[in-house]
């Protein structure tokens, strides 16, 4: 049976060129990077080349604002909550959106508990994040403002320049998570005037569990962590030198082969997207039609459940996904798309396919061959499928 795998946002291959890099870190060469003999600095030369690379991958100048953690879950817990706990002072009032990874929604929830105030922005139909809202909301207590580059489960890329240039006129500081971004369309933190960005390094075919934080120079942030003061003291803990030389290749590679590998991915999305909308009645695209991640399909299909595609599919060689990974396990729908204004129906009858390097035409064309029979075949079993339809189909 044919494999195809789509669902590139819950979790990528390593790239065997980083894996090759990798290896002698475990066995040869494992000095401590705090260490002063010649071990301890060949591990902190490689940590250091592994934060140039980072940094170049999302346009800081200065390697010493990457700081690498444990992931993106860590890297937006330590922007969230070492900014909102450094600068209390100055205002308690923090405005993100409603459609941000849980590692943001639920550390908001947090801080609310402990006296800070936090609105959730609205976004329209595409996702796209309502920026004069944004600026009806900035007041001089708002000291954080944090909103995702693009959404990795919708697809749609948000107006980051627009919002940093408001979040700035009202001195606060703004946070990005660029983890379903990065890599896939160009970010420049300083001429987006990006004051904290959070990277993953698997979202760029790195390895599992490590991650990194973007933090301009003079950024009022304290640490979540604390230790041995490793990272500039924001992020104790002995390094994770395999992971962390990983993640440096990954971004040294992806910065190279981006441009070639986005389009290459856009034009399959494309077709994708229009073959399933031209072959499955009553199905529609979730997300931006145009201002999209150029490996993002998301499209629902009325009458069904999302689920049972999902399984019909993977009978098939087929794996994708309802949603995002951490909400998959519960039988909620997408908080990100019933912010877009679905309904819960339309929410749990979407699909969100997200392609990858690996992926090829002869993929899409196997999707596209197997998705109209088994969607037609559910909406038959569907007791919500109007009889008009069935026959139609
Ligand atoms: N932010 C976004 C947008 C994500 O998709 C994810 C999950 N990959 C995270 C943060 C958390 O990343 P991790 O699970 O690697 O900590």
């Amino acid at each position: 049976m044919r494999r195809v795998y789509l669902d590139h946002a819950a979790g990528r291959p390593v790239d065997g060129r980083v894996l090759e890099t990798m290896l002698p870190y475990f066995t040869q060469k494992y000095g401590n990077p705090s260490m002063v003999h010649t071990p301890g600095n060949e591990a902190r030369e490689a940590i250091e080349t592994a934060r140039g690379r980072v940094a170049k991958l999302i346009g800081a100048s200065k390697k010493e604002e990457i700081i690498f953690t444990s992931g993106a879950t860590e890297s937006n817990n330590l922007a969230l909550k070492g900014v909102a706990l450094r600068n209390r002072d100055r205002g308690n009032h923090i405005i993100t959106s409603s459609i941000e990874h849980m590692s943001v929604i639920n550390v908001c929830k947090d801080l609310a508990k402990q006296g800070f105030e936090v609105t959730y922005l609205p976004v329209d139909r595409y996702g796209v994040v309502d920026v004069a809202a944004l600026e009806k909301e900035l007041t001089e207590k708002t000291i954080l403002v944090s909103i995702m580059y693009a959404n990795g489960e919708i697809g749609t890329i948000e107006p980051i320049r627009e919002i940093s240039e408001l979040v700035h006129d009202h001195g606060a500081l703004l946070h990005v998570d660029a983890v379903a971004a990065a890599g896939q369309i160009p970010i420049d933190v300083e001429a987006e005037h990006i004051d904290l960005l959070s990277l993953s390094s698997n979202d760029i075919y790195g390895p599992r569990g490590v991650g990194a934080l973007y933090i301009k120079t003079g950024t009022r942030i304290m640490p979540i962590i604390q230790g041995g003061g490793q990272e500039r003291g924001l992020r104790s803990g002995t390094e994770n030198l395999p992971g962390i030389v990983g993640m440096g290749k990954a971004a040294e590679i992806i910065s190279a082969e981006m441009e070639t590998e986005s389009r290459r991915l856009a034009k399959l999305r494309d077709k994708m997207i229009r073959g399933i909308l031209e072959s499955v009645p009553v199905s529609f695209l979730n997300g931006h039609p145009t201002n999209r991640l150029p490996n993002n399909v998301n499209v629902r299909f009325s009458y069904i459940e999302g689920e049972s595609l999902i399984l019909s599919l993977d009978m098939e060689g087929v794996a994708c996904s309802s949603g995002s990974a951490c909400t998959s396990k519960t039988l909620e729908p997408s908080h990100v798309l019933l912010a877009t204004g679905l309904k819960h129906e339309e929410a749990h009858g979407s699909l969100l396919f997200t392609l990858g390097r690996q992926n090829n035409e002869e993929d899409v064309d196997y999707v596209l061959g197997l998705l109209p029979g088994i969607v037609r075949r559910l909406r038959v079993m569907s007791p919500l499928t109007p009889k008009e339809l069935i026959g139609d189909v």
